[in-house]
């Protein structure tokens, strides 16, 4: 059976046995509005790592259009919360507080010595907009609010990468830079509040020269307007990403810490592997194997992440349900709440369940209303959601699809990393 025939049988089937409660018609759910965003503009990569999520390399294909990019940040601006917060209150003003660790981070005057678990963390909670002490003010009146900094998250693949080709010839890189820096900014324009982070390998670098023009070419047009949104640049480094050619990790770092002082953004930040763990979905699914992982090869080469265990972990859903695919709900006054989601693209512009860019919402392009009421009303991700019926609805994948494998232990036993297989069709 083919990924979306099984899709559709266990959806028949969880209905029957009452695993799938009642879902409401889609046109009758209120269209959520968009906070943050992750968005693969392609799985194109120039590194080819092993334990890629997305499944990234040379040799994939998929991107996103130019034009299609410019209607993505077009359907984005017309559904974000604050959009909708403005268009209820009118006159409203948003105050965004950035916590005093992301300040430290961006003013770093030198790059730290080695991406300790702690920083590691620290990083991730800045990449993740958390702890903004946030304001609304409306009518004389002020309210904290609970949501965090808007952002878009520009990732892949590798960004650096993008658009692939146009009009059917392949693109040199710097054509390509000019694509990237007429994307960021229209998100510039159309997003004036949002931060934006670029999510790289920063494997561009291979001498000052090319850093400070991909720097430059980055960050010209999405420089903050009036104080607003940010652009920030954020370097993925661990044990199993390569050095840029002729150069060390310890170079490649030198040199965008350089360009980004030089043209005036903030210090870089990093990206390492949260918790040393390597979720068990993408190319780790195929290269990996489940537990420690101890003796592994550094292909680094780079003692800026000095780490020697990581444990490759199934993703078990048992006690939360899929973080990935929930949203939530902010109370605007005693009558009106609207229903709010963070979204991942794919580089098809289809809306995805998870940054592992599997499962699919819809045509993102060119039905943003339905794609993201879907958000809401997917069979699947409502089962994924729910700790109530995780795991019932799991064991059913696995009772339908014997060639899965389930690899947790009883309660838990089709949980591990199920959903990626149901989604992807997928097998190990
Ligand atoms: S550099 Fe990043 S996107 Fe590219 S293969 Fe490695 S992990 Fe994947």
């Amino acid at each position: 059976m083919d990924a979306i025939n099984l899709q559709q049988q266990v959806i028949k089937a969880a209905k029957e046995k009452g695993i799938l409660p009642q879902i409401p018609e889609i046109s009758k759910i209120p269209i959520p509005a968009i906070h943050k965003i992750e968005w693969d503009l392609t799985f194109r990569c120039n590194d080819r790592c092993k334990h890629c999520v997305t499944d990234s390399g040379p040799e994939r294909k998929e991107f996103t259009t130019f034009s299609d990019a410019i209607k993505i940040i077009d359907n984005i601006a017309e559904h974000t919360l604050l959009k909708r917060v403005r268009d209820y209150f009118k006159d409203v003003e948003f105050c965004f507080k950035p916590p005093a660790k992301l300040k430290e981070l961006e003013n770093l005057e030198n790059p730290p010595k080695e991406l300790t678990d702690k920083l590691s963390r620290d990083y991730l909670d800045c990449l993740h907009g958390k702890n903004y002490d946030t304001t609304i003010k409306y009518n004389n009146t002020s309210k904290k609010i609970s949501f965090g900094r808007p952002h878009i998250r520009l990732s892949g693949g590798e960004f650096f990468m993008w658009p692939y080709r146009s009009d059917n010839k392949i693109l040199s890189y710097k054509k390509r830079l000019e694509k990237q820096s007429e994307l960021l900014k229209e998100i510039r324009k159309k997003l004036p509040d949002y931060d934006i982070w670029i999510l790289t390998n920063g494997r561009f670098a291979t001498s000052q020269e090319k850093a400070d023009e991909v720097i430059r070419c980055w960050t010209k047009n999405a420089s903050p307007i009036d104080e607003q949104g940010k652009v920030r640049i954020c370097i993925s480094i661990d044990p199993f990403h390569k050095p840029p050619s002729s150069s060390t990790i310890e170079e490649m770092l030198s040199r965008i810490w350089k360009s980004c002082k030089k043209f005036n953004i903030s210090s870089p930040f990093f990206y390492g592997i949260p918790g040393r763990e390597i979720y068990y979905a993408g190319r780790a699914f195929s290269t990996m194997k489940t537990g420690d992982l101890k003796n592994f090869k550094d292909i680094s080469g780079s003692k800026f992440n000095p780490i020697n265990n990581y444990c490759v972990a199934t993703n078990d859903l048992s006690n939360t349900g899929c973080n990935e695919v929930t949203g939530f709900s902010v109370k605007i006054d005693n009558n009106s709440m609207v229903l709010v989601n963070n979204i991942n693209i794919s580089p098809d512009g289809h809306l995805a369940f998870c940054c592992a860019q599997v499962g699919d919402y819809g045509d993102f392009v060119n039905d943003p209303v339905n794609t993201l009421r879907m958000l809401i009303a997917h069979p699947i991700a409502f089962m994924l959601r729910k700790k109530e019926f995780v795991v019932s609805f799991l064991n059913l994948v696995v009772e339908m699809d014997p060639t899965i494998k389930a690899y947790g232990v009883r309660r838990n036993a089709a949980v591990g990393s199920t959903c990626y297989q149901l989604l992807t069709g997928k097998r190990n």
